[in-house]
This record gives structure tokens, C-alpha cells and sequence, in this order.
């Protein structure tokens, strides 16, 4: 509440006196300018509280002159305050003469019992703020002079002054000495101290421009890299687009040979090896074709409605020998009914992701290992067909499989069975798995096997 109240009363006096916090920069004489607003401020403040019961103490023991000094210096110290046209220079300049006024007079009065001193001292502490430390040494020179000034009188009597009559003339040099070299001392720490926070304020926004720089680098560089990334996309695109045409006229060309001369054993083996081939081929440019156009966000769900458990069957029964001829032994359980098995959904989707799981359960297991696919409703949705693929293969080390559904990721490049792929199996199949509703979720062991589960929705919204 009190900070709320000061803050708007230094907005407002800021304001009003038309200090210019527009073009605010760290410069050190922009801080010690507000400095000296919310010290005058405050100076007023408390000055006009502590007035009325010093002045009226100062009558009430006959002390005049206290009084009327007092009075000029609240006055000045008013004028100060709601004077628009006087720059702050020239306010440094009189709040101070103000204050040495002040505390000479007190000194005189009072002695050094009174606030005299004390108030020497802060004044020149408060220079050293607001105007530096060459103002600091000033207000030094100054109070010096002041107690040279009065030693003298004292010495050569000249005038009666009534604290003369307390203390001896050693006592009082003692003390005026100890006065000035305690400020000298204050007014070099505090202005040492404002030199380091300087400093250190200087190097802060450097650091701080260094820092916008490189952000603002950072994001230059983040935007070339996707930008690059699309037209690496794109590229892949195209290219697999331009490299499938003709491999299906090589392909075409494979299937035709085939019949032309059936008898020639070894003609017959050529072709197959171009089929083959040509096939895998195929298969890798489909692969990178499908990853570019899901990383430019072009690939598109097809909808239509079929018959799931016909496609499960057909990908097991395209697959189930590429197992039997690795000795591996693939086993599907299927318990979708066949009233739930017509779903509306995008089936190469399907299909493809049941391909690329089981076709790398194949490539990573052995001899003797097993594989289990297991198709059911999902017993938390009731619109969603679960799929599990279970295998007993080398398994996926735990720290990889966050990494495996990235693209080309592969875990052991130096495994040749991994060479065999593309790197992009798993990102296809996660990516579709999302589109078609639901998600693909793992979980493995190394040397124990690996199970991959997802679910898709059976009636699937399209926008
Ligand atoms: P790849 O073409 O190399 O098979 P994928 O994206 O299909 O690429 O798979 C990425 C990596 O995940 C593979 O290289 C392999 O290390 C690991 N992986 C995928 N499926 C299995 C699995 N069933 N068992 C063990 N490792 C697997």
C-alpha cells in the first residue's frame, strides 16, 4: 500500500516536473537525476513533519535564530519543490547551499551536540549520490573551510560564540578533524561503490544486447533450417516421384519377360533378380515419398469402408513367409468379430503400418524367436480397434526409444539387418497411426523382444 502510494506520488512529481523518463537510458547522471527527485521529495516530506515541533521547540527555549533558520530552509526547500522552470542543476546547487546554510547555522548555535553535524555529513554523502564524486569532494572542502573558519574565530576570540564556552579549542579541532576525514572516508566508499554498480549495470545491458543478438540469430537460423528442412521435403518428393515412374516400367517390363521365355532357367532367375530388386526399390522411393509428404503436411486421409479383418489376414498372409523362411513363427489372433470388422477408415493406411511393424519384427528376430499379432475392440473405447504386436527379437535399448520414431533413425547402424532399412518404417507408421485416430506406443527390452501397440478409430471423421 505504502510502496503503491509512493510510486504514484513519484510518477506524479516526475510528471510534474517534467523530468523526461522517454528517452530513459543507463546513462549514470539520468539515475542520479531521479535520485535527486525522490531525495528532494522526501526532504520535503519529512522536512515539513520534523518542522512543526522543532520550531516550536526552538521558541519554547527562546532560540530565534534556530527558528528562523529553520523557516528559510523549509521555505527554500519548498520553493525547490514546486518550481517548474528551474533546471535540476541549478536545485542540486541550491538544495545544497540550502543544507550548508542550515548546518552551519546549526553548528554555530548549537555546537556539536546539535544536528549540525550530522547533517554535514549527509550532505555530503547526498552530493556524492546525486552529483558524483567530485561534488562529494566539494561538500568536503566546504565543511573543512567551515571548521577552519570557526577554529580560528575561536582561537583568536573574535567573536562569543556560546559553544566555545563547553569544550576546550583541542577538543573541538579533534572532533573537526575526525568530522572531515569520516566523510572523506564515506564519500570515497560510496562513490567507489556507485563507480562498480555502474560498471556492472554497463557490462548487465551489454550482456543483454549480446543476448537479443543471439536470439534473434537463434530464430534467424531456426526459420532457415525449416525452410531448408520443406525444400529438402520437397525435393524428396519430387524425386521419388520422378524415380517411381519409371520403376514401374521396369517393373512392368520384369512381368512381362516372365512369360516371354519360361524354358531358359537362368533368364528366368535374371528376371526375378530384377523384380526383386526393382521392388525394394520401389518400396524405399514409396517410404521417402510418404515421410516428405508427411513432413510438408501434404499427405491426405483417404476414408472408405472395409473389412479389417480381411486386411489384417491379407498383410499376414503376404508376410507369414518371409517369416516361415527365417524359421521365425508368426501367429495372428484376431478376436474382432464380424460384426464389428466393417470399419470406416483409410485402409493403405492400415495396412501400411501393419507392414512396416511386422515387416521390422521379421528383420529383428532369429531363428526360433516368435511373433504374436493380436487385433481386438478397445476395452476403453468402445470405437477404437486395439492392435498388438509382440515379438521375442534383440529388443530396443531404453535410452533409443524415444529416438527410434524419428526419421532415419536407425538404433545400430553397424548391424546389417538395420542397413537393410530406410530409417523411416516406424516415423510413417507413428504418423499414421495419428491420423487414423489414435497412437503407437512401445515397449521393450534388449534381448527379450519388443511390443508395439496402437489403436484406430472404426469410424473415422475426416475434416
Ligand atoms: P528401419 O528401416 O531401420 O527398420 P524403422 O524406422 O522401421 O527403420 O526402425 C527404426 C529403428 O528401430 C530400427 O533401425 C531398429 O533399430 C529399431 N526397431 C524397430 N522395430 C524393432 C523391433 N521390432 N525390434 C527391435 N528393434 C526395432
Amino acid at each position: 500500500m505504502l510502496k503503491r502510494l509512493w510510486s504514484l506520488y513519484h510518477q506524479w512529481y516526475v510528471n510534474y516536473s517534467s523530468f523526461s523518463s522517454e528517452n530513459e537510458k543507463e546513462d549514470l547522471t539520468y539515475f542520479r537525476d531521479k535520485l535527486f527527485i525522490s531525495i528532494l521529495m522526501l526532504t520535503v516530506v519529512l522536512g515539513l513533519v520534523s518542522y512543526f515541533p522543532s520550531a516550536g521547540m526552538a521558541i519554547l527555549l527562546d532560540k530565534w535564530f534556530v527558528f528562523y533558520v529553520d523557516t528559510i530552509a523549509v521555505f527554500v526547500l519548498l520553493i525547490l519543490f514546486f518550481n517548474k522552470q528551474m533546471s535540476l542543476k541549478t536545485k542540486k546547487i541550491v538544495f545544497s547551499v540550502n543544507f550548508f546554510a542550515l548546518s552551519f547555522a546549526l553548528i554555530i548555535d548549537l555546537g556539536f551536540n546539535g544536528n549540525g553535524t550530522i547533517l554535514l555529513f549527509l550532505l555530503s554523502v547526498l552530493m556524492t549520490l546525486y552529483s558524483g564524486r567530485k561534488a562529494g569532494i566539494i561538500s568536503v572542502l566546504v565543511t573543512t573551510i567551515f571548521y577552519v573558519v570557526i577554529l580560528t574565530i575561536y582561537n583568536f576570540k573574535w567573536i562569543d560564540l556560546p559553544f566555545y564556552k563547553i569544550s576546550p579549542i583541542e577538543i573541538v579541532l579533534i572532533v573537526c578533524v575526525n568530522n572531515v576525514l569520516f566523510t572523506l572516508l564515506t564519500v570515497f566508499s560510496v562513490s567507489f561503490l556507485i563507480d562498480q554498480l555502474h560498471n556492472a549495470l554497463l557490462k548487465e545491458s551489454l550482456l543483454q544486447e549480446e543476448l537479443i543478438k543471439k536470439h534473434e540469430n537463434v530464430i534467424i537460423a531456426k526459420e532457415r533450417a525449416e525452410q531448408s528442412d520443406k525444400l529438402k521435403s520437397a525435393f524428396l518428393a519430387n524425386m521419388s516421384h520422378e524415380i517411381r515412374t519409371p520403376m514401374y516400367g521396369i517393373l512392368g517390363c520384369a512381368e512381362l519377360l516372365k512369360s516371354y521365355n519360361s524354358e531358359d532357367e537362368d533368364f528366368k532367375e535374371y528376371v526375378n533378380v530384377i523384380e526383386n530388386n526393382g521392388k525394394e526399390l520401389l518400396g524405399i522411393i514409396t517410404d521417402i515419398l510418404s515421410i516428405s509428404k508427411i513432413e510438408t503436411g501434404l499427405m491426405k486421409v483417404n476414408t472408405s469402408k472395409f473389412d479389417v479383418n480381411e486386411s489384417i489376414a491379407a498383410v499376414y498372409k503376404l508376410l507369414l513367409p518371409e517369416a516361415e523362411t527365417k524359421k521365425v513363427h508368426f501367429t495372428l489372433n484376431s478376436f474382432i468379430s464380424k460384426r464389428d470388422s466393417i470399419i470406416k477408415s483409410d485402409q493403405d493406411k492400415f495396412t501400411a503400418i501393419l507392414k512396416h511393424l511386422i515387416e521390422n519384427a521379421i528383420k529383428y528376430t532369429s531363428e526360433g524367436d516368435s511373433i504374436v499379432l493380436s487385433c481386438s475392440l478397445d476395452g476403453s473405447s468402445a470405437s477404437q480397434l486395439k492392435f498388438y504386436l509382440n515379438d521375442t527379437g534383440i529388443g530396443i535399448p531404453a535410452d533409443k526409444v524415444e529416438t527410434i520414431f524419428n526419421s532415419f533413425y536407425q538404433v545400430d547402424v553397424a548391424n546389417k539387418n538395420t542397413l537393410n532399412g530406410s530409417g523411416v518404417g516406424l516415423s510413417i507408421a507413428k504418423a499414421y497411426v495419428e491420423m487414423l485416430g489414435g497412437d503407437l506406443e512401445l515397449e521393450s527390452k534388449v534381448g527379450e523382444g519388443t511390443s508395439f501397440w496402437f489403436s484406430i478409430d472404426m469410424d473415422l471423421k475426416t475434416d
